[in-house]
């Protein structure tokens, strides 16, 4: 094709690759999904709805990067996609990968929400959309840190709401007075209050609330300790 007189603007154009040999987790996390959820009235603390459907997009998006993906994880409205340190997929480009992968999960969470939400239709100025994050880890170590970093945070802030909330609805704590009495406690007393004055035994709570949902490569989506199992996990990469 001939080339313009403009065609020199192409020169701005920057093209960002990602560190060659080294892992890279893109993540995406909804955009202010504390009012989306109040919007469409989530469960509090945990729509088990939601977090399927968030589920449901991550498969879809991890069956399209087989090649490349080792797994992903997610907890609450985040995913992160984690892909082999030799994948050379979009050439490496950051902006590729990035866009292409938070795009694909938006319009898959669109998508697939009435499968999940059959009574109650999107509002066209309360849609879904995601930020995405491409990051690079130069290692084995820091990519399995990275995972768990994750899956501790999910307990710790399951822990956290689950109490949070049971304070809240069935003591009827305000959230202030709520925040107050958890001020400065550890898991071991937040654990303790769930059980003497809410009557909730933490350890029964359901297995996706607790260890979020990790995605394989085949598609199978499991809720276990990551941490525990984190070798396994990555063996082989
Ligand atoms: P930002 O745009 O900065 O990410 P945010 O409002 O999305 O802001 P997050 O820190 O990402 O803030 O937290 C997500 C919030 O979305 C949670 O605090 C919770 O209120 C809500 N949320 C997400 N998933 C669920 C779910 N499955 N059930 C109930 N609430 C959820
Ligand atoms: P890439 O993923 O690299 O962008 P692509 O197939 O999207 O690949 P583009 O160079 O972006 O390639 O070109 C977009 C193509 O999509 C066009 O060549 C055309 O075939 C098709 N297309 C886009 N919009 C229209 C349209 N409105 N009507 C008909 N065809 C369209
Ligand atoms: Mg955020
Ligand atoms: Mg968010
Ligand atoms: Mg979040
Ligand atoms: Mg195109």
């Amino acid at each position: 094709m001939a080339k313009s007189r403009f065609e020199y603007v192409r020169q701005f154009e920057t093209n960002i690759r990602l560190l060659p040999e080294t892992y890279i987790v893109v993540r995406i996390d909804g955009k202010k999904f504390h009012e989306f959820s109040k919007y469409y009235e989530f469960d509090k603390p945990n729509d088990e709805r939601a977090l399927r459907l968030m589920n449901a997009c991550a498969k879809n998006v991890v069956l399209q990067y087989k090649q490349d993906v080792i797994l992903a994880y997610g907890e609450s409205d985040e995913y992160s996609f984690i892909f082999k340190k030799d994948a050379s997929l979009f050439n490496r480009r950051g902006d590729k990968l990035s866009s292409l992968i938070v795009s694909q999960f938006s319009s898959n969470y669109a998508f697939l929400w009435p499968n999940f939400f059959p009574d109650r239709a999107l509002h066209v100025r309360h849609l879904p959309y995601f930020d995405s994050r491409c990051v690079c880890y130069p290692n084995l170590q820091a990519i399995k840190d990275y995972l768990c970093w994750r899956f501790v945070d999910t307990h710790i802030n399951n822990l956290y709401n689950t109490v949070f909330w049971q304070l809240v609805i069935k003591r009827q704590m305000t959230p202030r007075e709520a925040e107050q009495r958890l001020c400065g406690t550890v898991s071991s007393e937040k654990q303790e209050i769930l059980f003497t004055e809410c009557g909730i035994n933490y350890n029964a709570e359901p297995e996706m609330f607790k260890k979020g949902s990790l995605v394989t490569r085949k598609g199978e989506i499991l809720h276990i300790d990551v941490v525990k199992q984190i070798d396994e996990l990555f063996e082989g990469f």
